[in-house]
């Protein structure tokens, strides 16, 4: 269990006020100079270090992602915040922005100075607009102090960060489609390559990093790249902020060491499941998009990227969704399908037409009107799905079903023949 002492996010739950003053009190904006003063180099170098992932689903290493950004000091380089924080379950970012908005601020500004980016958006769904408020409020303390604008925290870099809403679509979590909406277009995924390090927004290079992962950086430039690896597995380290809901006796969103068994992780900090973990049937570990798991799989799984990806699921964005012996799993999934088919943005056919029709095959076989061929012709239109798209929404459509259907088909096959005998 992770010890109070190295907890990143001590005011998550939001005990403490989200100024300036009490963010300081907690270590926030503390010589941020100095660490801007040993270099770019050094940054990226103890990024490299903590083997930080990047913290919104995909988990790709952050230091390495860094070095991607062009160095030459005549390009204009951007940061880009993704707080579009949208997947089903998901809510870790929510608490951060509002609790610990310095952290971020002062993240943006040592991210941005790493890679030579002068200027930084930050892209918050249209939902959160309380957050928006705090955040706001935030970045005008941070620039009345001096800590951002010009010579930003008296560093000698020049330093702005501007907070952009969104208007509430999903696909605009999705790096591209989230730069296209800051550009004042239709959140439309672009096709890659290029990728953003060498055209992103603007036509400028670009990293498009998630909330949590900025949010941790100036811990970890403080006390240091090998203090955070020294948390978790190899290529799994850190501390990481889970979001448990569902079957739960207590919902929270928590800080814990990276790899901790999902067990404990429901146990110790949730309540345990309603009923017992005998009265468990599955979890979906990772957000809405990743594949479930039975309760066989979960009795001893890791919460990390490389664990639950060996089990055919993922970590995704670490929002834990718990279903009791109770939950109808074909109902529930179908829900998720319905998401997916209303959130595409239609640019391509598998996605815009596949998405329909899997929800439509969803809800047959929830009402109990389908056979066997009907599943397979539904898992074989998963697999002319996944990765056929622009972007991985295709993906986030077909993994649940897949995840269903690798766990309890047998169990659904039988109550479809229960019902045909009725
Ligand atoms: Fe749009 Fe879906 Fe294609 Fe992504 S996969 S670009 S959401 S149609």
């Amino acid at each position: 269990m992770l010890k109070e002492k190295d907890k990143i996010f001590t005011n998550l739950f939001g005990d403490d006020a989200y100024s300036l003053k009490s963010a300081k009190k907690r270590g926030d904006w503390d010589n941020t100079k100095t660490l801007i003063k040993k270099g770019r180099d050094w940054i990226i170098d103890e990024m490299k270090k903590s083997e930080l992932r990047g913290r919104g689903g995909a988990g790709f290493p952050t230091g390495l992602k860094w070095s991607f950004m062009p160095k030459d000091p005549a390009l204009n380089n951007y940061l880009v915040v993704n707080a579009d924080e949208s997947e089903p379950g998901t809510c870790k970012d929510r608490d951060m922005i509002r609790n610990e908005p310095h952290k971020l601020i002062e993240g943006c500004l040592l991210a941005s100075f790493a890679m030579n980016a002068h200027t930084c958006y930050i892209y918050i769904r249209g939902e959160y607009f309380n957050e928006a408020v705090v955040l706001q409020n935030a970045i005008d303390e941070a620039y009345e102090a001096g800590l951002v604008g010009k010579n930003a925290a008296k560093s000698g870099w020049d330093f702005d960060v501007y907070l952009h809403r969104g208007a509430g679509a999903y696909i605009c979590g999705e790096e591209t489609a989230l730069l296209e909406s800051l550009e004042g277009k239709k959140g439309f995924p672009r096709l890659k390559p290029p990728f953003p390090a060498n055209k992103g927004l603007y036509g400028a290079p670009t990293t498009v990093n998630n909330v949590e992962t900025i949010a941790v950086v100036p811990t970890i430039l403080r006390r240091g790249g090998e203090w955070f690896s020294s948390f978790g597995r190899k290529k799994n380290t850190g501390t990481k902020v889970f979001c448990i809901s569902g079957h739960v006796n207590n919902p929270c969103n928590i800080e814990e060491e990276m790899g901790l068994p999902l067990r404990e992780l429901i146990e110790k900090h949730a309540g345990g499941v309603m009923g017992g973990w005998d009265n468990l049937k599955a979890i979906i570990p990772g957000g809405s998009s990743v594949p479930l798991i039975p309760r066989n799989i979960c009795d001893s799984v890791l919460m990390d990227f490389d664990s639950l990806a060996e089990v055919k699921s993922g970590l995704g964005t670490a929002a834990v969704i718990v279903m009791d012996k109770s939950t109808d799993l074909v109902k529930a999934i179908s829900k998720l399908s319905h998401f997916y088919k209303h959130e595409s943005c239609g640019q391509c056919t598998p996605c815009r037409e596949g998405t329909g029709w899997l929800w439509r095959m969803m809800e047959k076989i929830g009402e109990g009107n389908a056979t066997s061929t009907d599943i397979d012709k539904l898992l074989d239109v998963t697999k002319q799905i996944e990765g056929h798209t622009i972007c991985a929404l295709g993906d986030a459509a077909a993994w649940p079903i897949q995840g269903l259907f690798r766990h309890f088909r047998e169990e659904i096959e039988e109550s479809l023949t229960k019902i045909r005998a009725a």
